[in-house]
């Protein structure tokens, strides 16, 4: 789904942009790739129509979070599409997806001087603790960039103290991956993160792996566990794959 979404219960405004293709674009339970922007004209007219659409709402409702989706990371997007959006987010708690290797000290650094958030969430797909099962995922994301997003984290918790977190999504519900690896990833990204956003996993079309059916006792772990359970239900997980 592509557009904002405002949630009164907890004051946050969701802005899903349209992104071009995700610069890796090669994990096998993602197809994000099918909402990407055809062209650059595309993905500006109706980014800044979006974002219009945002503005709207931040003028009429108390929204306390802006959590920004594109379908890849936050730092592929246009600068033309970062600049509007920099007049959005000024004083405001901000949440932004981004794959590990579009950080570093500075670039989180411009972000804040740019986009100036009283707070700013990098949100990282990291989706297992467990090289083995991100190579079956083809994530492209090994220990070492595991270990280097940790340590960037400490450099930036010196500089810009509790102004930047860092949480990592990791998926459940998802054949070849046990409930016990899924604690204990939670648990490893809970010492060395700010905190676990676990995301139920959503199959969209044959040819992706299975689903499977978390236990009670897993979710209870995770809801007491994690900043966030998403059960991927809502229709911020619909997108142009239909299915199967
Ligand atoms: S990095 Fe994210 S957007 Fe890119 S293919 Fe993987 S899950 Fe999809």
């Amino acid at each position: 789904m592509l557009g904002v979404r405002y949630d009164s219960e907890k004051h946050r405004l969701t802005v899903i942009l349209k992104g071009f293709r995700c610069s890796w674009d090669q994990c096998i339970f993602c197809c994000f790739s099918e909402e990407a922007a055809k062209n650059y004209r595309d993905l500006i007219e109706t980014d800044l129509e979006i974002l219009r659409q945002a503005g709207k709402i931040l003028g009429q409702r108390e929204v306390r979070e802006l959590v920004l989706f594109n379908g890849g990371s936050f730092f592929e997007l246009p600068y033309q599409i970062v600049l509007r959006l920099s007049e959005l987010t000024a004083h405001r708690d901000l949440a932004v997806e981004t794959r590990p290797e579009f950080l570093s000290e500075g670039a989180v650094l411009e972000t804040l001087q740019l986009l100036k958030p009283s707070k700013l969430t990098l949100r990282v797909g990291l989706e297992s603790a467990s090289e083995k099962i991100r190579v079956r995922f083809r994530k492209g994301i090994n220990d070492v960039q595991i270990k280097e997003l940790i340590n960037l984290r400490g450099k930036l918790r010196r500089k810009a103290e509790d102004r930047v977190r860092f949480i990592a999504y990791i998926l459940f519900g998802v054949e070849g991956v046990t409930e016990a690896s899924v604690k204990r990833s939670v648990n490893f990204f809970r010492r060395y993160l700010d905190g676990v956003t676990a995301i139920k996993y959503r199959r969209y079309k044959a040819g992706m792996p299975r689903e499977t059916h978390p236990s009670q006792k897993l979710l209870e772990f995770l809801r007491t566990s994690c900043e966030e359970v998403d059960m991927t239900e809502s229709e911020l997980w619909e997108i142009t794959a239909r299915r199967k």
